[in-house]
């Protein structure tokens, strides 16, 4: 009998989607560019509906049609090569699946490119890593609307379920679903670098591992609950088995990066969207792989101990606060990109089913996402998340144990640039009146760049005949 579905790429994230999608109940045909992958994972799983290819036209041919073709092939040119082989192979309808992490735009070219030949392309995010490929990922899957009707019982059946809902929704025609991807990437930046901060802080009070695992551990009951917190507090616990020593206080601190932060900042400045959390996150990481150069300057700059001398428990609240408060506008600015970049392609992004979506499955899963689903419920052409009531309500209750984090760390040395930022963002945006009259005023002068005035009616533009400057 033919497949139900086709998957070509063996590697961890397509064996484990395998797997998934097969215990779902679809019979499943694979394919891997080197045929000894696809026979190797056949013969590690048998008596699962599972079929191996060692040619693509026969596994082409092993589907059921309109056929659904799924590639989990590295980013990049493979796709397009992949796609290439597989489009004098396919019949009109059929359906190719990109999985991988593809940067939206190679998407947007891929539709244009397929639609024409009569192929149907979807675009789809899939979160989770490993685990969550193989027991439910959170997928965003974007393409035309007609393959959300061949796609839905696949992708409702492997997607992880939160309160009896699947982790997917479709996203928006195009490119949206990797876009979608992109920015839940960006967040996860954010996320990460703001609980590194936080423990940063912690350290910096004299907390040892254990204890700041168990204070993760208590968060993790509360407001903060989150995938990212949870495994925080097992990374801390986690002891060598050569040294004895705590993993965490062995690993080098240089952190890693494939990109997709970096795409998310390049889109945010195309739209001239303010997202400096997830900027602070990302340059953070730059800064910590520039490891040696930190090690010189630290013996020639100099400034504080990087010590807090203050009462832990207290410390630990303030700390909950601050970064509860900070993630909120890390999620503002991320939402803030999603809707501009929505209204801009007229995706009609759901802003508050993308929040849903993301609640299982995924990197940054966790419990608070259900309030911002609840927002664009309320009100779906809610500006900026930070307005909605529920957020006002924990920033305003928040905002003092925030400022005391922020101020501590500066006059310590300790650098927070990520709660730093989300709090100066938090502060701009509740400012009725910034200093940028002064700049209008600069860019007169040298430019006669002209500006509006405060007694005057809007669009009406002056210049000053400013005083004329020598040397
Ligand atoms: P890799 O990104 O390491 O890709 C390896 C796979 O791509 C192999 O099956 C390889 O085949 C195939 N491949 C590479 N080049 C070509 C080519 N020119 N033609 C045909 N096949 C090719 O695999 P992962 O499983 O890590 O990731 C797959 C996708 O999922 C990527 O886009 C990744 O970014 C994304 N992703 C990964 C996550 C993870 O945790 N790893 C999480 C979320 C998304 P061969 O065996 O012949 O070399």
């Amino acid at each position: 009998a033919p497949s139900d579905f086709g998957l070509i790429g063996l590697a961890v994230m397509g064996q484990n989607l395998v797997l998934n999608v097969e215990s779902r109940g679809f019979a499943v045909s694979v394919y891997n560019r080197t045929p000894a992958a696809t026979e190797a994972f056949v013969a590690a799983h048998p008596g699962k509906r599972i079929t191996g290819h060692a040619s693509l036209t026969a596994f082409v041919q092993s589907l059921s049609r309109p056929r659904r073709v799924m590639l989990m092939v590295k980013a990049g040119a493979a796709v397009d090569a992949v796609i290439e082989q597989l489009i004098p192979l396919l019949e009109q309808d059929d359906i190719i699946i990109d999985g991988g992490n593809s940067l939206y735009t190679d998407t947007e070219r891929r539709d244009a490119w397929l639609t024409p030949l009569g192929l149907r392309f979807i675009g789809a995010g899939v979160s989770g890593g490993e685990e969550g490929a193989r027991k439910g990922p959170s997928i965003m899957p974007g393409g035309p609307a007609s393959t959300w009707a061949a796609m839905r019982p696949v992708f409702e059946a492997i997607a992880a379920q939160v309160d009896g809902q699947p982790c997917v929704v479709h996203i928006g025609p195009g490119g949206a679903g990797h876009y979608v991807k992109m920015i839940h990437n960006g967040i996860e930046y954010g996320d990460m670098q703001l609980i590194c901060e936080a423990y940063a802080l912690l350290q910096a009070a004299g907390l040892s591992n254990a204890r700041m695992a168990a204070v993760f551990d208590q968060w993790n009951q509360g407001e903060l609950q989150s995938y990212l917190i949870q495994i925080t507090a097992r990374a801390l616990e986690q002891v060598d088995a050569e040294t004895g020593r705590h993993v965490v206080d062995l690993i080098l601190d240089k952190a890693g990066q494939k990109g997709t932060g970096q795409w998310t900042q390049l889109n945010a400045a195309e739209n001239a969207v303010v997202i400096s959390t997830i900027n602070a996150a990302v340059e953070a990481r730059v800064l910590s792989s520039q490891k040696d150069q930190r090690v010189a300057a630290s013996g020639q700059l100099q400034g504080p101990a990087g010590r807090l001398e203050v009462d832990a428990e207290r410390l630990i609240t303030q700390v909950h606060d601050a970064l509860f408060a900070s993630k909120i506008v890390s999620y503002a600015q991320g939402l803030d990109l999603m809707r501009t970049m929505g209204a801009k392609k007229g995706w009609g992004l759901d802003l508050g089913a993308i929040a849903g979506i993301w609640r299982g499955g995924c990197i940054i899963r966790a419990q608070f996402l259900r309030h911002i689903t609840a927002a664009y419920q309320a009100d779906p052409g809610l500006q900026n998340l930070m307005l909605a009531p529920y957020f006002q309500t924990v920033l305003n209750r928040s905002q003092a144990a925030w400022r005391q984090v922020v101020a501590q760390a500066v006059s310590a040395g300790i650098p927070v640039p990520a709660f730093g930022a989300s709090l100066a963002y938090f502060d701009s945006l509740r400012s009725a009146r910034l200093p940028a009259n002064l700049l209008q005023a600069q860019r007169d002068f040298f430019g006669a760049h002209t500006y509006e005035r405060i007694d005057k009616p809007a669009g009406q533009w002056f210049h000053t005949a400013w005083p004329e400057v020598i040397g």
